[in-house]
């Protein structure tokens, strides 16, 4: 499973590595305009993920000692290894064994707190939400001029309705 990266994730990417392009950080990866999360960017539409180290297929934020940016890691990291199921209660992802391959801390899973698991997604549901409202209005905007749809331009426009709401709570 990759992980998903929304305008608050971006806003914190940058502070966490802000001596890089935010395009060493994360990745896009090509969908579907009818996607309700598919950013207008380099004339396609792309959703955006962490990268991973090529050599080791490991998130590239994943050191000797375990995540580099904790404080500041993505909302997927945040509930992993759990979701929510349709009933509203708490289960362990499907996806969750992947991630679990390709990351991380490797003590996450017993020491996950699942009261905090539930309301971190619950904050993601609500920031998908907006994200989504976010995307559409960039797309919007940059429809017809293909000139200023690079991935720093569309960073820049995400993190700034970001500080603009008030920076988020980690
Ligand atoms: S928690 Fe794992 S997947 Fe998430 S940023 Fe840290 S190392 Fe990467």
């Amino acid at each position: 499973m990759d992980v998903p990266v929304s305008h608050r994730d971006l806003y914190f990417l940058r502070r966490a590595a802000s001596d890089r392009p935010i395009g060493e950080v994360v990745r896009m990866r090509a969908t579907h305009e009818w996607d309700p999360e598919a950013a207008l960017v380099a004339e396609q539409y792309v959703q955006l993920y962490l990268r991973r180290d090529p050599a080791t297929e490991n998130c590239i934020f994943l050191g000797q000692e375990g995540c580099t940016i904790y404080g500041l890691r993505p909302r997927a990291c945040r509930t992993f290894p759990f979701d929510q199921n349709p009933r509203g209660l708490l289960q362990i992802a499907s996806e969750a064994k992947l991630l679990y391959d390709v990351c991380c801390d490797k003590d996450l899973v017993s020491r996950q707190d699942r009261k905090a698991a539930k309301h971190q997604i619950g904050r993601g549901v609500e920031e998908f939400t907006l994200y989504r409202e976010l995307v559409a209005v960039w797309n919007t905007q940059v429809k017809d001029k293909p000139e200023t749809q690079t991935l720093e331009a569309y960073a820049d426009f995400l993190c700034r309705t970001v500080e603009l709401g008030g920076a988020p709570q980690p």
